[in-house]
């Protein structure tokens, strides 16, 4: 079963086009990485999937299910809203900026979206958000407020909250690239340990090394397609496309 598929999705911001014809699949557990310059549209790609961003055409399928089918960014399936929310709710996502409330503690962040949105008890889901946080290595930060935790505790934090919801993908956007070199590895070694345990992932990195050893496929973007894919091995180490080889020579 594929998670999460896309079809010819095109995306334009006025006379930008920023996604162009994206077709893209992720089969259950497996781990795809997406690398690319800066303005390729890899965050776009990855919002869409999330309808933070609305695109202009194309499909885009949730577990096979297919949610959108856009024409002139008009959305053409007709489903009950609650059933196209229900569908996107299997899909959490971690941003570059961790997006925390200011004013909660670990453990209420964590909590809030399985008591509010998902309707789990309180007790049931203050015990959950605390093996969730053991998880990440936050057992002693319950408490914690962000401005009290690094911005390697912090990400960790936004993986605990995003896990909370017990989502069946994980997007993650460049999740170590607003951290300082010394807290890459934590927050790396916590999304290794998610891909280890089955997770299905769709990764935005700059960290090749990450790629080349978590993923199964490797993706790379530019100008707002895709124009190579393949394993690791093959994308490092064997490029086709040019344009590829000259991203690879510039960041390795
Ligand atoms: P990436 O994540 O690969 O760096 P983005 O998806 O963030 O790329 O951006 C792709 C292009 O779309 C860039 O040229 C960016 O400036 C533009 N863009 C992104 N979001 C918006 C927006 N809300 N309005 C206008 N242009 C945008
Ligand atoms: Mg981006």
């Amino acid at each position: 079963m594929s998670m999460v598929k896309t079809v010819g999705v095109c995306k334009a911001f006025g006379a930008l086009e920023v996604l162009k014809d994206v077709s893209l699949s992720v089969e259950q557990k497996e781990v795809v990485c997406i690398i690319g310059p800066s303005g390729a549209g890899k965050s776009t790609y990855l919002r869409s999937l999330n309808r933070l961003e609305r695109i202009d055409s194309g499909q885009i399928y949730i577990e096979d299910k297919l949610l959108f089918d856009c024409v002139n960014g008009v959305n053409t399936v007709k489903m009950p809203p609650h059933e196209r929310n229900t569908a996107l709710l299997e899909v959490g996502m971690v941003f570059q900026s961790f997006n925390l409330f200011p004013h909660k503690a670990a453990i209420d962040s964590v909590m809030l979206a399985p008591v509010h949105v998902r309707k789990i008890p309180p007790e049931e889901a203050r015990e959950k958000a605390k093996l969730l946080l053991e998880r990440v290595g936050l057992e002693d930060k319950f408490d914690a407020f962000p401005s009290k935790l690094s911005g390697g505790q912090q990400q960790r934090l936004a993986i605990a909250r995003a896990l909370a919801m017990e989502p069946r993908i994980m997007l993650f956007d460049e999740p170590t690239s607003a951290l300082d070199p010394e807290l890459v590895g934590e927050v790396l070694s916590v999304m290794k340990t998610l891909a280890t345990g089955g997770m299905t992932m769709l990764v935005v990195t700059h960290e090749m090394g990450f790629a080349r050893e978590v993923a199964d496929t490797v993706v790379f973007m530019f100008a707002g397609s895709i124009l190579e894919a393949g394993p690791p091995e093959q994308i490092f180490s064997n490029p086709k496309n040019n344009r590829t080889r000259q991203f690879l020579q510039s960041v390795l």
